[in-house]
């Protein structure tokens, strides 16, 4: 059985995570979608919410889950008894910082495999912080995300303006 892990902050999950999940799920048995529940940047939406948002999304898909996770993703790997890690990759945002953090868990764990999938060119230029921009200030967010992720969205919005 060949699992694979997928973490991420997932601060909301996009169509551009989403269509990774969809590509790489038919060459695992499993794949595991880890919420990383305390990264190092400000976040919008609770670890509940986000897994939830994410679980929602790709419920369509029988060998795609959803769990939250705390501490480093190799260790999430091992615990999970993953052998491949999967990231996506946007021509201008990632490849730097990939490529650091591959060699820095190859040391951690030099089993586990990394697989990249690069983002499709209609989510390139697509990120969860960019989306969280272009809600906060109104703009349309409907053909980047599940329709429950931009109601999660509009509601935050509406709350942060009360
Ligand atoms: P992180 O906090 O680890 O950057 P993210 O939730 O932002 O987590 O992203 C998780 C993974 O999905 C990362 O590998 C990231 O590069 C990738 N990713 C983010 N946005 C997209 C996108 N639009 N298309 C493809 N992959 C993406």
């Amino acid at each position: 059985m060949t699992i694979a892990i997928y973490p991420g902050s997932f601060d909301p999950i996009t169509n551009g995570h989403i269509d990774v999940v969809q590509r790489v799920s038919g060459l695992f048995s499993k794949l595991i979608i880890g919420v990383y529940d305390t990264p190092y940047k400000r976040l919008l939406f609770t670890i509940k919410e986000r897994v939830e948002m994410a679980q929602q999304a790709v419920a369509h898909l029988p060998n795609v889950k959803v769990q939250p996770f705390s501490g480093l993703a190799v260790e999430f790997a091992r615990r999970v008894k993953a052998q491949a890690m999967v990231r996506g990759l946007r021509v201008s945002a990632d490849f730097e910082r990939e490529f650091d953090m591959a060699m820095m868990n190859r040391r951690l764990n030099p089993k586990l495999e990394l697989v990249c999938l690069m983002a499709r060119p209609e989510y390139q230029f697509l990120s969860s912080s960019l989306l969280k921009e272009v809600a906060r200030l109104g703009g349309g967010i409907d053909d980047l995300v599940p329709k429950h992720v931009a109601q999660a969205l509009r509601k935050k919005e509406g709350a942060s303006k009360m």
